[in-house]
């Protein structure tokens, strides 16, 4: 196949691209830390929200974000391992790990547990160094976080490990599950669980430097939530209402593949569930739900190519989509945009998650572990799809 007049076009050129664009990362950054007095942890938990955990954790932190959140040790691991010096929590370990290795990177651990206590001041003393911890406490959902009966257990053990010199509790941490509804009353019950928390704490003889218990939405929606360290990650990367003002930072395109000429009434795809109604062409394109596009959104979803959104034709396959692309004199090789910020009038994150029924965070976290989908940097904003792919080498990637 050749990308018209250019000669051949190579296979990274078939390629799905997801652009990340990190002065909306950094604009957004900078607006979330002036909704709030209280210092910015970023969250950076799986793979940055599928924008690379890396590139984005240079990016927050060279705009106001002070410390970086993550979910295993593993992911703590690998920032400290690619240079991020930050401070990093990690928050969800077995009680039973070897925090050494974190403690000797200087990884804040969360500690929801006596075994987990047990196992940081293990790792401390192995590591010849006071493990930094932030007791985490269940506030209302049942998830991840000691629960109120185990909470002043846990302090007292804390208290004592930490005058004998193997842990630090610099924090207290605590996670509201209804913080997207501001009128919930949970967000109340949260907050005061999380109030009486650290007045159980402080009797242990606990003197935490932070307590930080909201993420994006609290963040947003409820100042009386923020102490003085929120943890963001959602907003980071333009997942809010848009009446927040943030900016989707991830551009995802696909090249043209083949195209094809057909008549009226010709059925597409697996089990024939779509028809053309009049002579058309139909573009293919090499991404499918394998690479996190859901198959949910067959008969909703559109894509922009040249500029107007066209049906995607039929289900969708596995590596593949098919696209009527009506009389667009479309050619192998060109760009259509899959989902973007939606300046040029393409779907965003948000309008695929409708589709889906699901959350955006869940579609950008799936493109975000694909493997055939190039991941490009960009230090200025992403531009329109360009007329052929092959101008994408012009780029400012990073
Ligand atoms: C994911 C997560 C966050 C970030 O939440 P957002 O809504 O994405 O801002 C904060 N804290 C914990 C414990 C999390 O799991």
């Amino acid at each position: 196949m050749r990308g018209a007049g250019s000669g051949p076009v190579n296979d990274e050129r078939l390629q799905p691209q997801l652009r990340i664009d990190h002065t909306a990362i950094a604009a957004n950054t900078r607006l979330l830390h002036s909704r709030t007095k209280a210092a910015l942890m970023a969250v950076v938990k799986a793979d940055a929200f599928g924008h690379g955990a890396v590139e984005t954790a240079r990016t927050v932190v060279a705009h106001g974000a002070t410390q970086l959140g993550v979910t295993t040790l593993a992911e703590a691991l690998e920032l400290r391992g690619s240079g991020v010096r930050a401070p990093i929590l990690s928050w969800l370990n077995a009680p039973d790990t070897d925090f050494s290795p974190a403690v000797d990177a200087r990884v804040d651990l969360a500690v929801p547990s006596t075994e987990h206590l047990r196992a940081a001041s293990a790792g401390a003393r192995k590591a010849a160094r006071t493990a930094r911890i932030h007791l985490h406490m269940d506030v209302g959902m049942a998830r991840d976080g000691a629960a109120p009966h185990q909470w002043p257990d846990l302090c007292t053990r804390a208290a004592a490990l930490e005058a004998a010199g193997t842990v630090k509790v610099t924090d207290l941490m605590g996670h509201l599950g209804c913080a997207d509804r501001p009128e919930d009353p949970h967000n109340r019950a949260g907050r005061d669980a999380f109030a009486q928390a650290g007045r159980v704490a402080r009797q242990a003889g606990l003197r935490p430097a932070h307590h930080h218990l909201a993420a994006t939405s609290a963040l947003l929606n409820d100042p009386s939530s923020h102490h003085d360290l929120v943890r963001v990650g959602a907003g980071l990367y333009g997942i809010a209402p848009a009446s927040a003002g943030l900016r989707f930072a991830a551009t995802l395109t696909a090249p043209v593949v083949s195209v094809r000429d057909v008549p009226a009434n010709t059925a597409v795809g697996y089990a024939h569930t779509w028809t053309t109604h009049r002579p058309t062409r139909l573009a293919l394109l090499p991404i499918g739900y394998a690479d996190g596009l859901p198959r949910a959104t067959s008969h909703q979803a559109h894509v922009l190519v040249r500029g107007r959104p066209r049906t995607v034709a039929g289900m969708f396959s596995m590596d593949q989509i098919v696209i009527d692309v009506g009389d667009d004199p479309i050619a192998p090789g060109e760009p259509v945009t899959i989902l973007g910020p939606g300046d040029h009038g393409e779907p965003t994150p948000a309008d695929w998650a409708g589709w889906a029924q699901t959350i955006p965070h869940e579609l950008l976290t799936a493109l975000g572990t694909s493997r055939r989908i190039i991941r490009r940097h960009l230090t200025h904003p992403v531009p329109p799809a360009p007329a052929r792919l092959l101008c994408t080498s012009l780029e400012n990637t990073t």
